[in-house]
């Protein structure tokens, strides 16, 4: 897709109805919060500010063991994850979940980890038992490390983490856990010290409400420990030169005003209350769902023709995750009816209307799109989006049961 067709040829008028899953709304006070003027990194009233951070971020990932944030995007963050802790030739099990576990294995690799995926169709994930019995079989704890995106942002798919815990707990299996919350972070319930995380990856960009450019490592003492040995050749992410300051030093400047940023949207969250904010990121990915339930029910008429005959469902738009346990609060990917190219959708969405939605990523290219929830999100921005995208599938010729916008407002009106 060219750069005009992605963000539109011609302005569109009216305010862009942004719901890619990450970067999300960024809230006005958060913008005001980084338009100050520049002030020493070193001064001691940024000093607190960056401690006030340090403690606020432990808070939302129920982390009282350590924590270090790096100038740059989530791929920083699980780089250092990965530099700082284990060695060249270390063997990694990474859960398959869907594109961004592949590329967080590919990472491991290219750092000189070898890789072995715990396969999953990506619809269902790993089925419950699995990592527990693939434990159970290395009886030599070969296995340094158990990689595992907490919500994968490609599918819709969310892994339940304490479950992950106690399988690798059941089978005594010693490895470190390493959990990727870039898309799950404020917008779902993580607990690092309670599920027994070593490491957990995140960024400012999604439930965070902040720019990009923030990323961070909780860091569990064990990891912490195993850094002292750990081998991967490593500079711009090496924990030992962050931590000769308290809360930490960076390498060069710090980004100062991306702490003031995000400092104003954890002051935010914690004014909503955690528990608040969860109940309404479920209460609005429920009501996401009953749309896409109820277009679902107008499919093509008649039966799909296989090969060896008529059989299956009606071709029919419909989540792409299909365990009812494990459906994303921040993120839903859509399957379209075959014959249907979702890109071409998500153009009309975009360049007639204005409404930003995510591509399918991966072998998932045209095949879906995906729905942003996460963030600084309300009834009106939810409603209103899902209103115009049943405008473009009409426009696309998308076969759906029309409604599903007022399905989403009953919903809505019954949780409420
Ligand atoms: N992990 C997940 C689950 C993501 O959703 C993303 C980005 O969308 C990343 C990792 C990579 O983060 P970044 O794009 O900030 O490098």
């Amino acid at each position: 897709m060219s750069a005009d067709e992605q963000h539109g040829a011609g302005r569109v008028p009216g305010r862009q109805f942004f719901f890619n899953p990450g970067p999300t709304h960024i809230p006005d006070s958060v913008l005001g919060a980084m338009h100050r003027p520049v002030i020493d990194f070193l001064a001691p009233e940024f000093i607190e500010v960056l401690t006030r951070v340090h403690e606020r971020t432990k808070r939302v990932l129920k982390c009282s063991q350590h924590l270090l944030f790096y100038g740059t995007n989530g791929h920083g963050a699980w780089e250092g994850a990965l530099a700082n802790v284990f060695s060249p030739g270390n063997k990694m099990l990474m859960i398959e979940s869907g594109h961004f576990s592949i590329n967080w294995a590919k990472m491991a690799q290219e750092l000189g980890l070898e890789v072995e995926l715990l396969a999953a169709d990506w619809r269902h994930g790993i089925p419950a038992g699995a990592l527990e019995e693939r434990l159970r079989s290395d009886k030599a704890h070969e296995i340094k490390g158990i990689m595992v995106v907490h919500n994968e942002t490609a599918t819709g798919l969310a892994h339940p983490i304490a479950d992950i815990r106690r399988e690798m707990d059941a089978a005594g299996h010693p490895a470190m856990l390493l959990v990727d919350t870039i898309s799950s972070l404020a917008s779902f319930d993580f607990r690092f010290d309670e599920w027994g995380v070593d490491l957990a990856v995140g960024g400012s960009q999604k439930g965070l409400m902040m720019i990009t450019g923030l990323s961070f490592t909780a860091i569990s003492e064990r990891a912490m420990a195993a850094s002292e040995t750990a081998g991967i050749t490593r500079s711009f992410v090496d924990w030992k030169q962050m931590m000769t300051v308290k809360p930490q030093r960076f390498p060069g400047t710090t980004p100062v005003h991306l702490f003031y940023g995000l400092d104003e949207a954890l002051r935010i969250l914690e004014a909503e209350g955690l528990d608040q904010v969860f109940a309404r990121h479920a209460r609005l990915a429920g009501a996401i769902r009953t749309a896409i339930a109820h277009w679902g029910e107008g499919g093509r008429s008649g039966i799909r023709v296989d090969a060896d005959g008529p059989s299956g469902p009606v071709e029919k738009i419909e989540l792409l995750c299909g365990d009812p346990a494990r459906v994303s609060n921040s993120v839903t990917a859509v399957l379209t009816p075959s014959g249907i190219d979702a890109n071409h959708f998500r153009r009309i969405a975009l360049n007639k209307y204005n409404l930003s939605l995510g591509q399918g990523l991966g072998p998932l290219a045209g095949k879906v799109f995906r729905i942003g929830h996460l963030g600084d999100l309300n009834e009106p921005m939810v409603l209103g989006a899902l209103a115009t995208i049943e405008l473009a599938m009409r426009d696309a010729g998308m076969p759906h049961r029309p409604g599903g916008a007022q399905a989403a407002i009953d919903a809505l009106g019954r949780t409420n």
